[in-house]
């Protein structure tokens, strides 16, 4: 690789996706490395979006000009580049992004931080284009809102959950505590019958083979809100106000078919690289997602680091029907920290040593309550392991949206008391 030109003394960093993952890093890079370096953002969009409130926005209780921001003035104001852009092709040996229109961009390091492909096609019949909602996007979750209203209009029954091969569970588990909570609002909960269905072998396995005792708990919870639930679901297809699920036994073998009406239906995908990333040969594991060593580096491509939804984690056990370990927010600012670091070392000469402790820590909104924990490490036996309820986690979450938007807007990555909060919870960044 021939990346860093020493002679100009000045390397350009180009970030892939202005996320969660993505523009927290551009905002790290641009406050570590000296200015002679240029960042700059390329985003399918033009605007952030604070994805964890989606759930909140397809029921009304947000809407779209609270929960997203544009990027252009945040980033210039902190001397980063922004090019507005689906990226079509990414060609890392002649280290170059085709933007759709024909716009290149060449880069002397790539940060990969695409998010998931929402992969509805898995599933006959899913998705917005087919006959259930998500609230994976800003976007879907405006659709799933109209859906809602005719749902209040009319109401029946109702189907949550998360199909095979999904990774992320804990918007499942929102949505339908947030929806039970919004339909007793509106005073129609006792004619809408609520089935949670969901490829996890247990309720509260979260693909992370269960938090403390996150089975107890969000059972508890979903009897208390008279939410049905089927597990080792395997989800068939969809029809109008029809979903069609394989539940499977310990072995794996269909033990019961059940074909569910519903009024309304969110089921969350099952989660795949983005086409442009997944088509670079030797990048990406078989679900497109990409492979990176302790470092967040690919092994292949020495200049692209990678973090968020788009890399690749094993899952942390094997299940029934498949199901993928999730990333969470925090983790995913982890991974950031470290390829900031792992970048400036070899900008200054070093070699890249930082690694990011991937530590799930979530606060999950119940609509009325909530539920945070804590995995330390992501997969079991575990140092730390939490999980607990109470209202005031409904009340932090909305106080970390309104902090993390505000983050995203000023362009500070990990203000101080971030830092010494987390820190007395024994969470941090990096491994020491
Ligand atoms: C509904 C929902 C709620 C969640 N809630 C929480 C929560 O409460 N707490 C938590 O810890 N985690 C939560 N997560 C998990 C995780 O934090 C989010 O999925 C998070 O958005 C992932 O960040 P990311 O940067 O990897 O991807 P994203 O935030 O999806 O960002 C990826 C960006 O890359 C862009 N992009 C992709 N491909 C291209 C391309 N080819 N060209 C140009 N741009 C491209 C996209 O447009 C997007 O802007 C939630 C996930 C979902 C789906």
């Amino acid at each position: 690789m021939a990346t860093y030109d020493e002679e100009k003394d000045m390397a350009h960093i180009v970030v892939l996706g202005a996320g969660i993952g993505g523009l927290p890093a551009a905002y790290e890079l641009r406050a570590a490395l000296d200015t002679s370096h240029q960042i700059t953002v390329v985003n399918a969009n033009d605007f952030f979006q604070f994805v964890p409130s989606n759930p909140w926005l397809a029921v009304g209780w947000r809407t779209r000009e609270t929960i997203t921001l544009p990027l252009e003035p945040s980033l210039r104001r902190r001397g980063i580049e922004f090019v507005a852009g689906w990226v079509e092709k990414i060609d890392a040996t002649g280290n170059k992004l085709l933007i759709q229109g024909g716009k290149e961009i060449s880069y002397d390091y790539l940060v990969v931080a695409t998010g998931p492909r929402l992969a509805f096609d898995e599933v006959p019949g899913s998705g917005p284009g087919g006959h259930t909602q998500s609230v994976c996007t800003v976007e879907h979750a405006e659709h799933a809102y109209g859906d809602f209203r005719s749902l209040v209009a009319s109401p029946g029954p109702v189907i949550v959950g998360a199909v095979q091969f999904a990774s992320c569970f804990g918007p499942a588990y929102e949505y339908a505590s947030i929806l039970d909570t919004a339909l007793r609002r509106e005073k129609i909960r006792d004619r809408v019958p609520m089935t949670f269905v969901t490829s996890e072998p247990y309720i509260g396995h979260l693909g992370l083979g269960g938090v403390g005792d996150s089975q107890g708990l969000l059972e508890h919870e979903f009897r208390n809100r008279h939410i049905k639930w089927i597990n080792n679901a395997k989800v068939t297809k969809v029809e109008a106000g029809k979903m069609f699920v394989d539940q499977l036994n310990a072995k794996g073998e269909t033990e019961k078919q059940h074909e569910l009406p519903f009024k309304h239906a969110m089921m969350l995908p099952g989660f795949k690289g983005v086409e442009p990333v997944a088509a670079v040969e030797g990048l990406c594991n078989p679900r497109g997602f990409v492979i990176v060593d302790e470092h967040q580096r690919s092994p292949k491509y020495r200049n692209i680091y990678s973090a968020g939804v788009c890399i690749a984690i094993p899952p942390v056990e094997t299940t029934p029907v498949p199901t993928g370990a999730p990333k969470t927010g925090y983790m995913i600012e982890s991974m950031v920290t470290a390829i900031v670091r792992n970048i400036k070392a070899e900008l200054t000469g070093y070699v890249p040593t930082a690694k990011a402790t991937w530590n799930a820590f979530c606060l999950a909104d119940l609509g009325d309550t909530g539920a945070a924990f804590i995995a330390l490490p992501q997969i079991p036996p575990r140092n730390v392991t939490w999980f607990k309820k109470g209202k005031w986690v409904h009340w932090a979450k909305i106080a970390f949206e309104k902090y993390f938007l505000r983050k995203m807007r000023t362009g500070v990555s990990e203000p101080i008391f971030e830092k010494w909060v987390l820190k007395l919870m024994g969470v941090a960044r990096l491994k020491s």
